[in-house]
């Protein structure tokens, strides 16, 4: 490597820390939890832990812990092959036929992660006679599978249901001969759900196909936790659903396509991500169906996270947070500007809870947050002590 090389990316580098973008990894010593031990400068804390997306509290379930290592002695650790030469298992096969009767389609295809599923799945189903049609705060994903395919691209101002209609009659005057409308079931950065009866209804006068990719709530919102298309009622009128294991559902990782058998088939006949890449591994596997099962029936824990939201979004309102409104457990805290951002991230450190602080590029300029997540883990008290701690944090830096 040359010394020229090495200057420019250690330039790059640098421009990152000065505009402060640059992202420091802090390491937990031991599980994913309510609580996690945050190893700082050689030493341990337990902190209270409001930014993973363990929403029911699955990372560290003890029978999803178990079926993984059973599955182990039935079906080794790893699968050393892609999924067509010899990579299957009837783990695989199981799993995809649970994640499609879950979420009431045909049938199912697993990936590495929702990134792959998304990265494989335009440019398989889409030609250049085609149009895809994309909220423009979707996912990383998204963008990045969208850019892989060759249909026409059109774009809406996130949630803008004018802006969809006009991009529809857009890729209509286009000559498309297929529309897909592609869409996040949740907007991660903002906590509220997409507005999917009206994205579904100009879809169908429009005669497009929706996809939804549900990442952000399959497993915890809507009845059984089947997500935002039954959240809102529109069920089977949203084509195709892309998710992951690596949230809600244990937490583990992989992801998936769910749709009609024929779309299915084709995945599993071209998707890049899918021909050339590794199987899940047989633990993941059975942990994700595990964590499917306790999924359907936890009714409790979904209540309990809704409780949990509710009680830190009334106390930090009334105590005088500004929060962006939404139902699901993702609660922002909005500080701005970026340094406050900072600040309170730190303060809230010092205090024992365990955030994440975003700002531009993730979120738009003068739109910094704290972005906080509940999670059926975390105990009363421990949203309590956390609600205390940014109360405390909040007028030590002068936000509240
Ligand atoms: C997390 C997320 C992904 C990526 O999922 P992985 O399985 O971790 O790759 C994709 N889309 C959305 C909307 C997400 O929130």
């Amino acid at each position: 490597m040359t010394q020229a090389f090495l200057e420019h990316i250690r330039d790059t580098l640098e421009q990152i820390e000065v505009d402060g973008l640059y992202k420091r990894e802090r390491l937990i010593a031991g599980a994913q939890g309510a609580r996690v031990n945050v190893r700082q400068n050689g030493h341990e804390r337990s902190m209270i832990n409001l930014c993973a997306n363990n929403y029911l509290g699955l990372a560290d379930h003890p029978d999803i812990k178990r079926s993984a290592r059973d599955a182990i002695d039935e079906f080794g650790f790893g699968m050393a092959s892609v999924r067509f030469i010899c990579g299957a298992q009837t783990l695989h096969r199981e799993l995809e036929h649970t994640i499609a009767r879950y979420l009431g389609k045909d049938d199912a295809i697993l990936f590495a992660a929702c990134f792959d599923a998304n990265g494989g799945v335009f440019e398989t189903l889409l030609g250049p006679e085609d149009a895809v049609i994309s909220d423009s705060l979707n996912h990383a994903s998204i963008i990045d599978g969208v850019r892989l395919c060759k249909a026409k691209r059109y774009r809406f101002a996130n949630s803008d249901m004018d802006g969809l209609e006009d991009q529809l009659k857009q890729a209509q005057a286009d000559g498309a001969r297929f529309k897909l409308v592609v869409t996040d079931g949740v907007f991660s950065m903002d906590g509220y759900v997409a507005n999917l009866p009206d994205i579904c209804a100009l879809a169908d006068k429009y005669g497009a196909m929706v996809l939804v990719d549900d990442c952000h709530a399959t497993g915890h919102l809507g009845p059984e936790g089947r997500g935002t298309p039954a959240l809102t009622g529109v069920g089977q009128a949203v084509d195709i659903v892309t998710g992951t294991f690596g949230k809600t559902l244990g937490g583990g990782m992989g992801g998936f396509i769910a749709a009609a058998q024929p779309v299915i088939d084709l995945l599993r006949q071209r998707a890049r991500p899918y021909l050339f890449s590794n199987s899940l591994a047989p633990t993941v596997a059975a942990g994700s169906l595990k964590a499917i099962a306790i999924a359907e029936q936890a009714d409790d824990l979904r209540e309990r996270l809704q409780n949990h939201t509710r009680r830190f979004r009334d106390s930090l309102g009334e105590a005088g947070f500004e929060l962006l409104p939404g139902e699901t457990p993702i609660i922002p805290v909005m500080t701005h500007e970026a340094p406050l951002a900072q600040r309170l991230a730190a303060a809230l450190d010092e205090r024992g809870v365990y955030v994440a602080g975003f700002f531009f590029p993730v979120v738009p300029k003068g739109k910094a947050r704290i972005r906080t997540q509940m999670s059926a883990a975390l105990s009363e008290q421990d949203v309590d002590d956390a609600i205390a701690a940014f109360i405390d944090a909040g007028r030590a830096t002068g936000l509240i």
